[in-house]
């Protein structure tokens, strides 16, 4: 979550504010301010008090954040932003840890942060005069953190206790994303119980507190299922190979042709870019690229052969046929291709693989629907959908083949 005001930063990461977090504000102020109204504090102390309350409730929160961030920046980790909103706050990490206590490091700063100002508020709390509005707001803010602390341990994703789980899955597992998907479902699990009992209660005794329980509950549901759909696609990419998306939507061409019966037989013929690949005596001789082919003199074109200016398949962009389809996605983008080529074992072109395929067969493998006019529209804009960055995912998974890890971020409720 990026969105809000940006309010500052701390060591280099952007504070931001989102709106909802206003109702946070106006909340605790005014349940903390009329819980106090027996206080006797008089002149309006208890709302001022309550509002003390609400910042110094936003500074716990930030600091819990803060501690994630600075776990994570001292990996090497960047951090993009830290938000606070409605049901807490987000620190959003740009990557993985490389490894599974690396992770368990960064999910335990936050609840470790929340327990080490519990008792230093309490500590605090014990040199204040009793009664007074300052110790009544510190103990209580303390208390707070403790419960931040224990909540956050809840050992399903989104929150902090899913980090753990996950690290703890991924330790005996040795499988990132096994560790993802099983602290998701738990995280689902737990969060359609807190819908269901806060409902239950709320309709039985009729208080906020419960109706809030099921909110929470709603939010972990929707963050644990984006969890858990990323690590459906992260295992996709991962098991299906550049065989299982490509077609053979190529041509062979006589190498030994010249380049005018070439272009006045294919090139002026077809409507839709097509690979070439010209062979002879039973070889591959190379990929035919069109701006080759330009490059060449018109008057030329008669005595120059589809062998002269094919690019050797030892020097063109490919990947092989048991690449899993991650590799295939990088390659496309970091070499900004359109299609790329897949080689067999003994070096012979199987087959193409485009955008559109690569789509094709995510959706097939995942038993999504996807009509063929958007693929076909894929394929042409060689671009994926806005909604369908499979680059970031793919990205992602090189945390699991080790080197570079995935988006995450780490939320908390409050
Ligand atoms: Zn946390």
């Amino acid at each position: 979550m990026k969105s809000g005001w940006r309010i500052g930063s701390l060591f280099g990461i952007p504070l931001f504010l989102d709106p909802s977090w206003f109702v946070i504000l106006l909340l605790v102020t005014f349940v903390y301010g009329s819980s106090w109204q027996g206080e006797n504090w008089g002149d309006g102390a208890e709302w001022i008090a309550g509002f003390a309350m609400a910042l110094l409730l936003f500074g716990s929160v930030l600091l819990h954040e803060l501690g994630h961030s600075l776990v994570a920046l001292s990996q090497g980790i960047s951090v993009n932003s830290i938000t606070l909103f409605l049901f807490g706050g987000i620190a959003s990490i740009d990557k993985e840890s490389k490894t599974p206590e690396q992770a368990f490091q960064v999910a335990i700063a936050g609840p470790a942060v929340s327990l080490s100002l519990f008792l230093l508020l309490l500590a605090v709390n014990q040199v204040l005069p009793t009664g007074e509005p300052a110790q009544v707001v510190l103990e209580r803010l303390a208390w707070i953190n403790l419960v931040l602390a224990i909540f956050n341990m809840i050992p399903g994703l989104p929150l902090d206790g899913g980090q753990v789980l996950k690290a703890a899955i991924w330790k005996a597992t040795g499988s990132r994303i096994q560790g993802v998907r099983w602290s998701a479902r738990v995280g689902q699990a737990l969060g359609w119980s807190a819908i269901a009992l806060g409902l239950v209660l709320y309709i039985t005794e009729f208080s906020f507190a419960f109706l809030w329980i099921a909110l929470l509950g709603w939010f972990g549901v929707r963050n644990a299922a984006a969890y858990g759909r990323i690590a459906d696609l992260q295992e996709t990419l991962l098991s299906l190979k550049a065989s299982e998306a490509m077609t053979r939507e190529f041509r062979v061409v006589d190498a030994k042709s010249s380049l005018r019966d070439f272009a006045d037989n294919y090139v002026l013929a077809e409507t839709h870019p097509e690979s070439y690949f010209a062979a002879s005596d039973g070889r591959y001789r190379g990929l035919i690229i069109m701006e080759d082919l330009r490059q060449v003199e018109r008057s030329q074109w008669d005595s120059t052969t589809l062998h002269d200016i094919a690019q050797p398949l030892s020097n063109i962009d490919s990947v092989e046929e048991s690449d899993p389809l991650s590799v295939v996605i990088l390659k496309l983008e970091d070499e900004n291709l359109r299609r790329i080529t897949v080689l067999s074992p003994a070096g012979a072109v199987s087959g193409v693989v485009d955008r559109g395929d690569i789509i094709r067969a995510v959706a097939k493998k995942l038993n999504i629907p996807f009509a063929g006019g958007l693929i076909r529209r894929i394929k042409e804009d060689g671009a994926y959908p806005p909604e369908l960055q499979l680059p970031a995912i793919a990205r992602s998974i090189q945390a699991d083949t080790p080197s570079s890890p995935s988006p995450q971020s780490v939320s908390d409720a409050a």
